[in-house]
């Protein structure tokens, strides 16, 4: 089969490997039928990711059909639909037990990091029942393909902000990540979304896909004046920073409201200062998160009652043998390039 590896210098390339085969009698092996290209792909790639092992195939995000499974895999069969988790997890350890998967004692970031990843025609999968969810008829290998990664991580900025009904939040990023965040958070409870970004396009994107009902745009505008006119002076009552950019943490605590919870869900690739002197008194919560993607099957029931919609996510789309151009488009965000679907056959 066809999988696209990451070298140890970096290169990309796509290469023929045995198709996978079971390894444990947790696993499954999925035929993909689409995947997509993500960031962290991009940190493999440029050497940001210390747990990756070279010579790996990459692409953690998928979709596709169960093949083969292990004696003891009992949720799922041959010939069931899937999405599947970007996190590995046993499901039975400390940390899985607390719903803490991304801390998993087993796993973790397994998939397209420590071993073969999904930019592949097969893929296999360890404690497959934990890490892929079953597709219900209604919802297609394309409304479900942002599932396990950037949807759950979305939904987890929402989550951790703690969301009353009527509150004003703000997301800082208007990618993927930060699209998906505004859908959840409104999902939550939210009254206000107010999304923060420097690129017009996808500003304008969340304002005509109905997820943002305030945009702003910091190189032309005053951000924290604007969120004060917004909240009668008080401040957002949650802060989700999905940018990881120069000045967004900073952004993040001042647009806050007293008491607020700030969720940094972003990757950040610098150290970032928190000046405790200047925010005396404000009396704030942060919560950092790497996503623990233990929603799926919920969110899958979201998108199936047209509560959740990812679809536009994906503005381009490539075959596997054409992935290198993904890449090229994908990481030079061309034609305001939002996610990559690569599709097999
Ligand atoms: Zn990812
Ligand atoms: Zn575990």
């Amino acid at each position: 089969m066809k999988g696209l590896c990451c070298h140890s210098n970096g290169n990309i390339e796509l290469i023929e490997k045995p198709i996978p085969v079971i390894k444990d009698s947790k696993d499954a092996i999925v035929k993909v039928a689409m995947s997509a290209i993500c960031t962290s792909d991009l940190h493999i790639m440029h050497g940001a990711v210390p747990r990756a092992i070279p010579e790996t195939i990459l692409g953690h995000e998928f979709v596709g059909e169960v093949v083969d499974i292990g004696s003891d895999v009992k949720k799922l069969k041959i010939g069931s639909r899937v999405a599947a988790n970007c996190i590995t997890f046993c499901g039975e350890c400390y940390f899985c037990k607390r719903g803490f998967i991304n801390n998993c004692e087993k796993g973790g970031w397994e998939i397209g990091c420590r071993i073969d990843g999904c930019q592949a025609e097969y893929v296999r999968v360890p404690y497959a029942d934990m890490g892929l969810s079953i597709l219900p008829d209604e919802v297609s290998y394309k409304n479900a393909l942002f599932v396990g990664d950037i949807l759950s991580s979305g939904y987890f900025g929402a989550e951790l902000c703690e969301i009353k009904k009527g509150d004003t939040v703000a997301v800082i990023g208007s990618g993927p990540v930060g699209l998906c965040a505004m859908n959840c958070a409104k999902l939550l409870g939210a009254e206000k979304i107010i999304a923060i970004d420097i690129d017009k396009y996808r500003l304008d994107l969340a304002k005509s896909k109905n997820l943002a009902d305030y945009i702003i745009n910091p190189l032309k505008e005053n951000v924290e004046d604007l969120i004060k006119n917004i909240t009668h002076g008080h401040g957002a009552d949650g802060v989700i920073e999905a940018a990881g950019g120069e000045n967004t943490f900073e952004l993040a605590w001042k647009i806050a409201r007293p008491n607020a919870i700030v969720a940094l869900v972003a990757m950040y690739e610098k150290n970032q200062t928190l000046p405790l002197p200047e925010m005396y008194g404000k009396n704030l919560i942060f919560k950092t998160g790497g996503v623990d993607a233990v929603h799926c099957d919920k969110l899958i029931q979201y998108i199936k009652n047209g509560d959740i919609n990812t679809d536009f996510l994906i503005t381009h789309t490539v075959k596997l043998e054409n992935i290198l151009e993904g890449y090229k488009i994908f990481e030079e965000k061309r034609e305001n390039c939002l996610k990559v679907a690569v599709v097999n056959e």
